[in-house]
């Protein structure tokens, strides 16, 4: 036996000293917060004595728990950079806002709002009042609903029409959307019975006559956002179901998903149908999200005929999934840009949608002129896609900016530019870094350059 080995638990810092040393590397950091976040630091270095070669010194402990504070109280979720050339990004928040919709949201959440109050006469408003004239002139619906998304839209709607009935569905169109959004769950969460007709490939307008009998509810068309049927395939046109729908006395609900204002064939894409187009044809229900091509904040609206708006918007659950008054500001504010008829100039996935494919060029060329020395980079067509379950398989001509790694890998240079703040985040491709600038907001793109540079 030799002598007394000395506990090395013994030579790591209390937490009152580390919480000092914190303070002095930085003094906008002297929060309780660090010291919960010392604790915890001290106890993962505590546990690893024994399996990491050195203990780390009270420096390097003070500066993982200076780090993790910093992270602990920054904004979150914070800006990001999107040279992914995808424009819906669900990751990345989806539709950007235009200037005049978040000036909107701060001029209605500053201080206090006319929300729910009539300011003329001084009595309780609607909240619904804000938007429902505004998407009746630009849809041609007799009446509106906004909720929280338009997963809350379909829900609610088949809640408030089929509740203990049945809904006809095609089998090509029980399709499951993303995440958790499946149609057949959805359905029968909300109390109603699927009634699936047709087949996968084809379904007629005999398969949804046949299966309406008393207890139906609903026909319901679901657009197919993130996949295409070729080849062998059939659907029926929405004026068909619904006259068919008339003849049997079921009206017909409409999920458009993504739901446009404006005609997508304009900007060499397949047309998506129009939101104009399905209340024209004589659907009971469509039901749209606001942060796809309407281009706008996150919410789900409902237009359609007035009885039917109604039923759904007296149902409980219509309550628990209102919109706040920041959404509904910056939906209003959207929605005037269709108005006014500069939604094109104005928001912000529309402009997107009609750059052109020059001016995207000219800004990858001059980024690329950013780029230092060590690292090769070309200039490259590539395609940039509408995304956000729109337009499955759809692009439009663009061009990239190709980063091309020599010493390290294409995913460390993609950390490196996701590393920058705010963040920027690429697409990696053939074993590169490629950024789009359609879907780089012009005002980010000083932040690019200067990532680039400093790479
Ligand atoms: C995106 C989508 C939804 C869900 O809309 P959220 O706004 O994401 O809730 C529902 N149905 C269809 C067809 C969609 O494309």
């Amino acid at each position: 036996m030799g002598g007394v080995a000395v506990d090395p638990r013994r030579a790591i810092p209390s937490v009152d000293t580390i919480a000092a040393t914190v303070a002095e590397l930085d003094p906008l950091l002297s929060t309780p917060v660090v010291i919960g976040e010392a604790r915890k630091e001290i106890a993962r270095v505590r546990a690893a004595i024994g399996s990491e070669a050195e203990l780390p010194t009270e420096g390097q402990i003070a500066e993982a728990v200076a780090t993790k504070v910093r992270l602990m109280l920054r904004n979150s979720p914070r800006q990001a950079v999107n040279a992914t050339g995808i424009i819906i990004h669900t990751n990345l928040g989806r539709a950007p806002l235009s200037d005049e919709a978040i000036e909107a949201v701060s001029a209605a959440s500053k201080g206090y709002s006319d929300l729910e109050l009539d300011v003329e006469t001084g009595t309780r408003g609607s909240r619904r009042a804000h938007i429902e004239e505004t998407l009746q002139e630009l849809t041609g619906a007799e009446a509106a609903l906004v909720v929280n998304n338009n997963a809350a839209a379909v829900f609610l709607c088949l809640a408030g029409m089929a509740e203990g009935r049945e809904v006809v569905v095609s089998r090509g169109e029980a399709v499951e959307i993303g995440g958790s959004f499946r149609i057949p769950e959805i359905l029968s969460k909300s109390g109603a019975t699927l009634v699936d007709v047709g087949t996968t490939n084809r379904t007629r307008v005999t398969d949804y006559a046949n299966a309406a009998g008393p207890n139906t509810a609903l026909f319901l068309k679901v657009h197919r956002s993130n996949f295409k049927i070729v080849g062998f395939a059939e659907e029926v046109g929405l004026r068909e179901l619904c006259e068919a729908g008339r003849n049997k006395g079921v009206p017909v609900m409409n999920d458009l998903g993504s739901g446009t204002l404006i005609e997508t064939a304009s900007f060499g894409l397949e047309p998506e149908p129009t939101v104009q187009q399905s209340v024209a044809d004589g659907v009971a229900l469509t039901t749209f999200s606001g942060d796809k091509l309407l281009g706008g904040p996150q919410a789900g609206i409902i237009v359609g005929q007035r009885e039917f708006v109604e039923t759904v918007s007296k149902h409980p659950l219509a309550r628990a999934l209102r919109p706040d008054k920041m959404c509904l500001a910056a939906l209003r504010a959207n929605l005037l840009h269709y108005l006014r008829g500069e939604a094109v100039e104005k928001i912000p996935v529309w402009r997107m949608i009609a750059a052109s494919s020059q001016v995207i060029e000219e800004r990858a060329r001059r980024w690329g002129e950013a780029v230092p020395k060590r690292l090769s980079w070309q200039i490259k067509p590539t395609e940039s896609a509408v995304g956000g379950g729109s337009l499955p398989g759809e692009t439009l001509p663009s061009w990239g900016l190709r980063l091309v790694p020599e010493r390290e890998s294409a995913d460390s240079l993609a950390l490196a530019l996701r590393s920058a703040d705010p963040p920027i985040v690429a697409r990696i491709e053939d074993g590169a870094v490629l950024l789009d600038p359609r879907t780089v907001l012009e005002r980010d793109e000083i932040g690019v350059v200067s990532a680039l540079k400093s790479l």
